[in-house]
């Protein structure tokens, strides 16, 4: 027999989307947390992200819908046009349509934000749960315990990696194979709407379509930014150095890589006031995700090219799914109880986050179509898709936003 503990614990590696959304998830279900991020303070970096219904519906089961909604952006449609002529290929409405056939809506929002509402919810639920400038070294995942850098150490029931693409904790526990260069950069800015003038961008997630390239702009927030991404085709010597928020390119640069595009694509990178660039490195999901009591979550487990919007939403999927498998250890450090859960997280994770890597992967391909007959049948098929057979470009998106992983998450029973 085991004596039941007050509260189970859980100590969190990473504060970013997913580990303050499985903070606070674990959290609401009466866990005591602690998460430990490297980063000194939470900074204005980055650019937007798209909340798709799917990532909507766990903010909303978490209590942050509301401040979600005040602080982003209802997009009109997706869309796809072609990168030089702005061509519609197609558009699928969204603002009005989401609600009702996803049952969430679909938000542009800054990441400084979305991680502030998260930050705050946590701190609101469990005060002094956040440790800033505290970077994890080692995790001993038979006892329990994690090293920090400055040498102390600290012990729960459960640890949570939530440490990003490059996780040292799957490097630890599972696997430290380098992440492969993709041979593609990303463009990121953010531009006050104001600046655009008539070349403002349409109040759509768009993504221009062009040959080796792609660009996608939307609009982040009701105080009037538009975001841009440009992903190319290109090889950056030394492309570990440059997988960081704040290194910039030049305009000079980024306006060569969409020479000649539609001048909502190109006036928005030439009134930038920075533009970031990045390289997308690309690696495999970790071929396991439990190991004793430490568990991976978010992009430590399954990273993704951005192709889909979809990295931040699995993020907060895991949140959910991960409380819910371990709802029922009690805190007794029955270490089969808490397996249990772990093994049925990821047994449940493990096959809907590959799908979606997947279909990233894909729309790399997709989008970046070369002139002629190839682009003529993929993007003409595309077309004439979303308009014979609207209902049907419309179904494949409902298995990714019309899941409800509040609904569908096991919960294991306790043994
Ligand atoms: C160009 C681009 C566009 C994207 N657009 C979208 C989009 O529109 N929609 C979407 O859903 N997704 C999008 N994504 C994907 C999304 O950004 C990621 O999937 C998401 O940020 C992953 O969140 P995470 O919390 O798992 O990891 P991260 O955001 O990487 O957070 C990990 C955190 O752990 C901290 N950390 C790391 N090591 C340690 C340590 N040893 N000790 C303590 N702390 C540590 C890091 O400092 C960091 O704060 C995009 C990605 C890119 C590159």
């Amino acid at each position: 027999m085991h004596s039941p503990k007050q509260s189970p614990s859980a100590l969190i590696v990473g504060a970013g989307i997913t580990g303050l959304a499985t903070a606070l998830s674990l959290s609401r279900r009466g866990w005591s947390v602690k998460v430990f991020e490297r980063t000194p303070a939470f900074e204005a970096v980055g650019a937007g992200i798209q909340l798709a219904p799917n990532g909507m519906k766990v903010l909303r089961a978490l209590g942050v819908e509301g401040e979600i909604l005040n602080r982003g952006f209802l997009p009109e449609a997706l869309e796809m046009r072609l990168g030089k002529t702005g061509r519609r290929v197609f558009s699928i409405p969204v603002r009005h349509v989401a609600p009702y056939r996803w049952r969430a809506p679909y938000v542009h929002i800054h990441r400084a934000d979305l991680v502030a509402v998260l930050a705050d919810a946590l701190l609101a639920a469990a005060p002094g749960a956040l440790r800033l400038g505290a970077s994890v070294q080692t995790v001993d995942e038979a006892k329990g315990v994690i090293r920090l850098s400055d040498g102390s150490e600290e012990a729960g029931d459960l640890v949570v990696a939530a440490d990003g693409f490059r996780s040292g904790v799957r490097a630890q526990l599972f696997d430290d194979s380098p992440p492969r260069d993709t041979g593609m950069i990303a463009w990121r800015a953010v531009v006050p709407a104001q600046r655009l003038g008539s070349d403002i961008p349409p109040e759509t997630a768009c993504v221009w379509a062009g040959p080796g390239r792609h660009a996608v702009t939307y609009h982040l927030s009701k105080a009037g930014l538009v975001n841009f991404v440009g992903i190319v085709e290109r090889q950056l010597d030394q492309p570990e150095q440059y997988e960081r928020w704040d290194v910039e390119g030049t305009r000079h640069e980024a306006l060569a890589d969409f020479a000649g595009w539609d001048p909502e694509v190109t006036t928005l990178i030439e009134r930038a006031e920075g533009l970031g660039r990045w390289t997308l490195f690309d690696r495999p999901p970790s071929p396991a995700w439990v190991s004793g009591c430490a568990v991976l979550a978010g992009d430590a487990a399954h990273p993704m090219l951005p192709t889909l919007a979809q990295g931040g939403c699995q993020g907060l999927e895991d949140a959910w799914a991960l409380a819910a498998c371990v709802c029922a250890y009690d805190g007794s450090r029955d270490a089969a109880a808490l397996s249990a859960g772990l093994q049925a997280y990821a047994a449940f994770r493990q096959p809907r986050t590959a799908e979606i890597q997947r279909r990233a992967m894909r729309n790399a391909r997709d989008f970046h179509h070369r002139p002629g007959a190839e682009a003529l049948r993929a993007y003409s098929t595309l077309w004439l898709g979303a308009r014979l057979l609207p209902w049907a470009a419309r179904a494949q998106l409902d298995r990714i936003y019309g899941y409800d992983i509040t609904a569908e998450a096991p919960s294991v029973p306790a043994t």
